[in-house]
């Protein structure tokens, strides 16, 4: 089908009628996505409320930011406070550690700098050799590549990074193991995707029989994924298919793959709220030891405070509650005034949920 408008209502209401035509009436349907693009696009277009009332839609841990845990943002600040010039994008500079955030370090003098792309850090430590700088390196494998690519260039010898990018699969592959989530079904990240292909995800289908759909971030895309998973299940033929054909291809990008390989090894990360996954995050390699900060200037912390008092960031970012289940959703805590993480990146489940209160168009056609 050639698709013209991917948010055409009429469109919407046709796919909706189709995903109602599909949906056995007993029973209920969980799907759950990784993507807080594909939260943003759920909420703001009002997708739920055009599926079915056993079809549920949640959202796992999908914002690079909010995953980040407690340990890492305290050594970012530890190595601001140590005097290094401390570099990330602005989502990062209000996430809570054990202690303060970047923000708060930086309001005690810290020189904490938000840029705008990892080569503007390169340049500024260019600028500024008698200074040591550190990038806060964080995302998925959408946003890796740029952090191979810059650390392959071989950047100024006072430049480092600090590196908490974490892997999508392993953390979708968790979920399946929380006992009473019981999701039916998976909507992959598109972007994630472009870069890795659709080979990650193909234990998915295989070894735990779940249906599992790569999408697009369009209401339709979303649409048409929630009708193929709904579709596979009713035929009990779980498999992996890709809605994001235009985009995503089955290899991937193997040119960003490749940088990657040669950038990083994969071993075993902390998730905030989650805790420690196999397999799930991206290291320096020893050859590349000398831009690593963590080898660098040996900071070492061993625990974090990933959830504060109140906060249900730990059961929002696994999809076991939705945000308006946390007592403090809008009250304690807003965009303004963040309490947890998920409150704080434009990508977290809370904070997206927060800003569709304001400005959501729902497609009812
Ligand atoms: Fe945490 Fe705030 Fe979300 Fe509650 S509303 S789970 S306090 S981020």
């Amino acid at each position: 089908m050639e698709v013209q408008n991917y948010r055409d209502p009429e469109l919407a209401r046709r796919i909706a009628a189709k995903i109602r035509e599909v949906t056995p009436q007993t029973g209920s349907f969980k799907f759950c996505h990784v993507c807080g693009t594909h939260e943003w696009t759920i909420t703001h277009y009002g997708i739920r409320s055009l599926l079915p009332e056993n079809v549920e839609v949640i959202a796992g841990p999908g914002c690079p930011v909010c995953i980040v845990p407690a340990a890492e943002i305290d050594e970012s600040v530890q190595l601001a406070q140590k005097g290094m010039v401390m570099t990330c994008f602005g989502d990062l500079l209000r996430v809570p550690g054990s202690n303060g955030s970047l923000l708060d370090a930086k309001a005690q003098g810290a020189d904490v700098r938000i840029v705008y792309s990892l080569t503007d850090a390169v340049e500024m430590a260019r600028k500024e050799p008698e200074k040591e700088f550190v990038f806060f390196a964080v995302g998925f494998e959408t946003t890796a590549p740029a952090t191979a690519v810059e650390v392959l260039k071989a950047p100024p010898k006072n430049f480092s990074f600090l590196v908490a990018h974490r892997l999508i699969p392993p953390a979708m592959e968790l979920l399946l193991g929380v006992g009473d989530l019981n999701i039916d079904g998976f909507i992959a990240p598109g972007h994630v995707s472009a870069i890795i292909g659709m080979k990650p995800y193909e234990l998915f289908p295989r070894v735990y029989r779940m249906p599992t759909v790569v999408a697009g971030f369009e209401p339709i895309d979303v649409l048409m994924s929630l009708y193929m998973l709904m579709k596979q299940l009713k035929e009990k033929k779980p498999r992996l298919e890709n809605e994001y054909s235009r985009v995503v291809k089955w290899e991937g990008n193997p040119k960003a793959l490749e940088l990657m390989d040669q950038a990083f090894t994969v071993t075993g990360g902390n998730w905030r709220g989650i805790g420690r996954l196999p397999d799930s995050a991206y290291k320096l390699r020893d050859e590349l030891a000398e831009y690593d900060a963590h080898a660098k200037f040996g900071v070492k912390i061993e625990q974090g405070k990933d959830i504060l008092l109140g906060c249900e960031c730990h059961l929002v970012i696994i999809g076991k509650i939705k945000p308006d289940k946390c007592p403090m959703f809008m009250k304690a805590c807003t965009p303004q005034k963040p309490v947890g993480a998920c409150m704080v990146s434009s990508e977290g489940t809370c904070r997206v949920w927060a800003k569709a209160v304001a400005t959501s168009k729902p497609l009812k056609p």
